[in-house]
């Protein structure tokens, strides 16, 4: 059976690449009856942190990313890693390497001076242990091939040749009995049943290295598919600004995990032209051979107008829910929430099916709706302090009365306004929008008898004849 794995480093965040990458092996596992496993690649002691971990659990936990079985350290297998290095020593495809710091500072230099890059000349390679210097704890490198090359057979890549002269012996276990990051990873893989590695591209020629420890144990390589990193709008590296933040900043930022899972699997990959489908389909329709090799490019308005959609197909409770979740990430959510009571939650409820047709973010969503629960009178928007000159102030009052004497329901709420319009010889925008303006302090709102409606007679009222001249 099929076994994917996502393996990342905990130094920071899960970024939004390092999700694209999760997802992919996700998609692929759960389209082919596999399954996707979580290594936690925290050998580097220095760097890896308990909050990163923590972060990445969450990340992908939010983003709906699940993996079978306990996470796995590498961390703890270390001692297993050098057990396969002293294995490969006994089997003289590895050997123990005495060279000094200087040695090898003055092989980079001697590479450096005749413009080559820097190698290790293997001058340990077929010496005797015998003559190891005293006092020099050794490390271990692998035999790698020295001429021809070696290819990496990769399903986004195609075929890749690596001439060997190139790849030197390379340190598989360090004088302090840790193992390389190079050698970890093959040993996990392999004992962790991995079939398919799906990474970034710049893993590329790690898996030209990896191949050799792969052969030298006489394991089954892995089938490699080294995926395209993400770029931004212009092509250039993914910065800050264009997106390259942790998964949590697009929770904050109100994406809905499915919509987020939806715009990720379209960066370098595809199905046809169709814009929106759920990870079911993906999951289906994904294929491996199917992955670009030119980056991706990730767009900020792509991602908002699939969200969007993902908002107005969503059930009002829900997004209710998945706003109140969101609170305490949020600017201004903490306040927000603590004005969510009961009546506000019901009013926004009751609202939702306006709002969330304009909205594009949660984030949106919310701020949208915060004039439902602001303190009178309100502050009013820019656009809707123009709106309200003098003649419209001077008509809000006679509309106030008109209202006041209606039924508290859609249709007579909407027979009062046209009237009133009809007998001011305006039209019926002319009586409207003024009347948006004072009740919601904005020019855009959901209908605005739903907006009468959900507020109540007392508010409405009240609210019409704080701007009413
Ligand atoms: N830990 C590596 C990274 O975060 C990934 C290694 C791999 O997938 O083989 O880039």
């Amino acid at each position: 059976t099929i076994v994917t794995r996502f393996a990342p480093s905990p130094t920071g965040f899960l970024h939004i690449g390092g999700a694209r990458t999760a997802l992919f092996n996700w998609l692929y596992a759960k389209g082919h009856g596999g399954k996707m496993l979580l290594r936690i690649e925290d050998t580097d002691r220095e760097r890896s942190t308990d909050a990163a971990i923590h972060a990445i659990i969450e990340g992908l936990t939010w983003l709906g990313l699940t993996w079978e079985g306990e996470p796995i350290s590498q961390f703890e297998r270390r001692e297993r890693h050098a057990e396969v290095a002293r294995e490969l020593v006994a089997a003289g495809k590895a050997y123990y390497c005495y060279a000094t710091p200087e040695e090898l500072t003055a092989m980079r230099e001697t590479a450096r001076a005749e413009g080559r890059p820097p190698r290790y000349d293997g001058r340990w390679r077929d010496r005797d242990p015998s003559e190891a210097p005293a006092g020099v704890d050794p490390v271990i490198r692998i035999k790698a091939p020295q001429e021809g090359e070696t290819v990496v057979q990769d399903h986004v890549q195609g075929r890749v040749a690596f001439p060997n002269k190139d790849l030197d012996d390379f340190i598989i276990l360090r004088s302090d009995g840790t193992p390389t990051y190079m050698h970890a990873v093959v040993v996990d893989d392999h004992d962790m049943g991995v079939t398919h590695v799906i990474r970034g591209d710049d893993h590329l020629t790690n898996a030209a290295r990896q191949g050799i420890i792969y052969d030298a144990m006489g394991w089954q390589t892995p089938e490699w598919s080294h995926i395209p990193l993400i770029h931004g709008p212009d092509g250039a590296k993914l910065s800050k600004r264009h997106g390259a933040l942790g998964v949590e900043a697009y929770r904050a930022m109100g994406y809905l995990p499915e919509a987020l899972r939806n715009y990720l699997s379209r960066l370098g990959w595809g199905h046809g032209d169709d814009e929106i489908f759920t990870s079911e389909q993906a999951a289906e329709w994904f294929e491996l051979d199917a992955v670009g090799k030119g980056p991706a490019r990730f767009d900020f308005v792509k991602l908002q107008n699939v969200n969007g959609h993902y908002i107005r197909n969503s059930g009002d409770a829900e997004l209710v829910k998945a706003i109140e979740a969101i609170l305490p990430e949020i600017e201004g959510g903490p306040e927000i929430a603590a004005r969510l009571d009961d009546a506000a939650r019901s009013k926004l409820l009751a609202l939702m099916p306006g709002l969330k047709e304009r909205a594009k973010t949660l984030v949106e969503l919310i701020h949208s709706a915060a004039f439902l629960w602001a303190e009178r009178p309100l502050a009013l928007e820019p656009k809707a302090a123009d709106l309200l000159d003098g003649d419209s102030r001077g008509r809000l009052r006679g509309l106030a009365s008109d209202l006041e004497a209606a039924e508290w329901e859609i249709p007579a709420l909407e027979a009062a306004v046209r009237a009133f319009a009809e007998r001011e010889g305006i039209k019926l925008g002319k009586a409207a929008q003024p009347l948006r303006a004072a009740l919601t302090g904005s020019t855009m709102s959901p209908g605005i008898f739903d907006v009468l409606l959900v507020l109540g007679r007392q508010e409405s009222l009240a609210r019409i004849r704080d701007q009413a001249l």
